[in-house]
């Protein structure tokens, strides 16, 4: 790919044969969305809202995260940007939560497990994406979701949220849709019934590889085997794929391996149409997806899943990659 001639930005991605792909943007800010744009991204697939958090001595209020939600909507210009909702503690802990030492951060009190001691965190914030929401299109996504009893207190805080701002007679977005992150293994292995919960899902393979293999994506010694190419991970996203495809259910692939050329050849041919990733990838798996048919992909797909380890499917997709670039 590195000769190839990079497609100019504003040209949508599709696959040489024609099949349309959405390429979105991981975001942290609304500086970032400027340049996700720039790139050649369709829209924010995935706002990370603990940056807000991690920069302050003290929960922002409402109104700060409101402006800072507007910010990266207006940025986005019409786009969709789908806002996760706080992914704070393990390896991002901040001093105002009360946080203790924990012997495993990845295994510990984080994410949307905070909700039961801080539901007012997480309402707070709901109401800020909300009325952000009234700015342009955008989605709200939960992430670390294992039980579905989770999922059911966050719609409800959603639902809550909604019918207040409304007797306040403050302006929201109207069509705000929630979703879901499988990053976990027990999420991927109901998916039939999250599904059924859920309006969208966003896989979140950082998270889902790590704990798929057990291995600490943040620990030197062990995060080579947090690899994106382990037959495992396409085997498990295969299978939340073709769920999606039963129920009709929409899906984005976020997290490194989307923005990886190798992953993101497989993941096409696996049925996957929407890829997140750090707006520094995107002008090359535009180009990447626009040299492959979708025949090929699923070719490509159908054998990675006859493979058995890790090196045997990065010998094969580098061959790959190599044919079509
Ligand atoms: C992921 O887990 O894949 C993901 C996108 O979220 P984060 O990297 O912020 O945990
Ligand atoms: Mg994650």
């Amino acid at each position: 790919i590195k000769d190839r001639l990079i497609l100019p930005p504003e040209r949508p991605a599709a696959t040489q044969d024609g099949t349309p792909i959405e390429l979105l943007a991981n975001v942290n800010g609304p500086d970032d969305v400027i340049a996700a744009l720039r790139a050649g991204a369709g829209g924010v697939g995935l706002f990370r809202t603990e940056y807000l958090f991690l920069a302050h001595h003290d929960f922002p209020d409402e109104d700060e995260q409101y402006e800072h939600y507007r910010r990266v909507v207006e940025n986005a210009q019409g786009k969709p940007v789908t806002i996760r909702a706080l992914d704070l503690g393990g390896d991002k802990s901040v001093p105002f939560l009360g946080q203790r030492h924990e012997a495993n951060p990845a295994l510990g009190w984080r994410s949307i497990r905070l909700v039961t001691e801080h539901a007012r965190i997480f309402e707070r914030q709901i109401r800020a994406i909300l009325r952000a929401a009234a700015h342009g299109k955008v989605n709200l996504l939960f992430p670390m979701i294992t039980h579905l009893e989770e999922l059911k207190v966050l719609n409800r805080l959603v639902g809550d949220a909604i019918a207040d701002l409304d007797r306040q007679g403050i302006p929201r977005g109207a069509h705000i849709k929630c979703g879901v992150m499988i990053e976990v293994p027990a999420a991927a292995i109901m998916i039939d019934a999250i599904l059924r919960e859920t309006e969208f899902i966003s896989i979140g393979s950082n998270d889902l590889i790590q704990y798929l293999v057990a291995a600490d994506r943040d620990n030197p010694k062990v995060a080579h085997l947090c690899d994106p190419l382990h037959p495992a991970v396409f085997r498990v996203i295969r299978s939340i794929i073709e769920a999606c495809q039963r129920t009709g259910v929409p899906l984005t692939v976020c997290g490194e391996m989307a923005g990886q050329p190798r992953a993101a050849l497989a993941l096409l041919g696996l049925g996957a149409r929407r890829f997140s990733m750090s707006p520094a990838f995107v002008p090359t798996i535009k180009t990447l997806l626009s040299s492959v048919s979708l025949a090929q992909a699923e070719r490509f797909a159908h054998h990675v899943l006859q493979l058995k380890t890790s090196r045997e499917i990065r010998a094969y997709l580098s061959d790959r990659l190599r044919e079509v670039s």
